[in-house]
């Protein structure tokens, strides 16, 4: 048996989920998997019932089993509560307690959707662009300083550090994926011009890259490639980016495709690899199942292929939403007028029956 962890979270998490595992079963009953799912709470759910935003067992369930099928947390009910209680903590403990420092976020862009894309057809079509963001160190990770009294005058940081190391590990898993694609370039961004940290990142990246004289790299600085990503998004194949610009670029990369709500990822590199939907809680539409389940769909795609090592399962799934989008299925969020307008449960039998 595969044990998946399943981990609905707050918000839209456990609409989405739902519909994830609704699919992984329907691929398990074809393809003989064997997979069993175990329910744990995290984010503002846990921390409802247990007072933690992420228990030392669901940590220890997560390290133990084959996978984590992840929903999303936090919303405006946990604004308020003390720092170290809200729900994204169990985000990043989750992160750093599986050793995850690597999150890979594929952008596509579907044939059907590319009217509903932000940017003309002409500029988007073609892209196709994997987000290799590093995802337990920089900023995020850094030492910080809530407030301070300096001269009678409050003031907070935090503080950017990378390690070689850190660096280097993720710059290996952005050449490996390059040489599994198509266009075989690396774009790697910083703020060198400015940033000492920054400069050590592009000093490693150089280095690395000698290993790798078959995939070609560039350097961008993350003002111009945030410009780049809605000027000429075909120039990008892998765009690797510490955890903070790779935060940011990789919702912007995410509009490009019309919607949050439409793209994977999957956390990598440590004990237990992690699927989530690129979205966060959607608290504005939750509980009302108008949620477009796709981004979490193909997340257990990701699943399949990085943990379990089906890639036809996978696959079966990613041509089974092609074939849906293709067939004018639409969610509230990507709905156009003359297509056919579902909510979440119908978006997912449609896909189901797809496979
Ligand atoms: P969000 O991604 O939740 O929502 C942004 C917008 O996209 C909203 O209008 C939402 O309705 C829409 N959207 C997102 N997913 C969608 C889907 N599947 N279908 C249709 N529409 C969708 O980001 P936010 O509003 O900035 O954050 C809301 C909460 O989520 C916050 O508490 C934030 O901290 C948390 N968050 C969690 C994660 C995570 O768990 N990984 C990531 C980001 C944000």
């Amino acid at each position: 048996m595969k044990k998946i962890i399943v981990i609905p979270g707050d918000g839209i998490g456990k609409e989405i989920t739902d519909s994830a595992v609704a699919v992984l079963k329907k691929v398990d009953e074809k393809f003989k998997i064997g997979l069993e799912f175990d329910y744990r709470d995290a984010g503002g759910a846990s921390y409802d019932k247990y007072g933690e935003p992420l228990t030392a067992e669901t940590l220890e369930a997560c390290k133990a089993a084959d996978a984590v099928l992840f929903g999303a947390v936090g919303g405006p009910k946990w604004d308020n509560i003390e720092v170290s209680k809200r729900p994204e903590k169990a985000l990043f403990g989750l992160r750093k307690g599986l050793g995850l420092y690597g999150n890979l976020r594929p952008v596509k862009i579907y044939d059907a959707l590319i009217d509903g894309s932000p940017l003309r057809p002409e500029i988007v079509a073609g892209s196709d662009i994997l987000i290799v963001r590093e995802l337990v160190g920089g900023i995020y990770f850094g030492p910080r300083c809530e407030s301070e009294i300096v001269d009678g005058v409050e003031r907070a940081f935090d503080t950017e550090v990378y390690s070689v190391p850190e660096i280097e590990r993720i710059a290996r898993l952005a050449f490996e994926s390059a040489r599994t694609r198509r266009y075989k370039k690396v774009t790697s961004v910083d703020k060198a011009n400015v940033l000492a940290s920054s400069r050590l990142w592009r000093r490693v990246v150089n280095e690395v890259a000698k290993d790798y004289d078959d995939v070609i790299l560039e350097h961008l600085y993350i003002d111009n490639a945030a410009a780049q990503l809605t000027i000429h998004p075909t120039r990008f194949s892998i765009l690797l980016a510490n955890n903070g610009y790779g935060d940011i670029l990789s919702d912007e990369a995410a509009c490009l495709s019309s919607s949050l709500g439409l793209l994977p990822s999957i956390s990598i590199g440590g004990i237990t690899n992690f699927a989530e939907s690129s979205s966060g809680s959607a608290p504005d539409i939750a509980g009302r199942g108008i949620a477009n389940p796709i981004g979490e769909i193909l997340s257990a795609a990701l699943l399949l292929r990085y943990s379990l090592k089906n890639e036809d399962a996978a696959q079966a799934i990613e041509s089974a939403v092609d074939k849906t989008l293709a067939d004018g299925y639409r969610t509230a969020d990507i709905y156009k007028d003359g297509l056919n307008r579902v909510n979440t449960v119908e978006m997912t039998n449609a896909i189901i029956d797809r496979i």
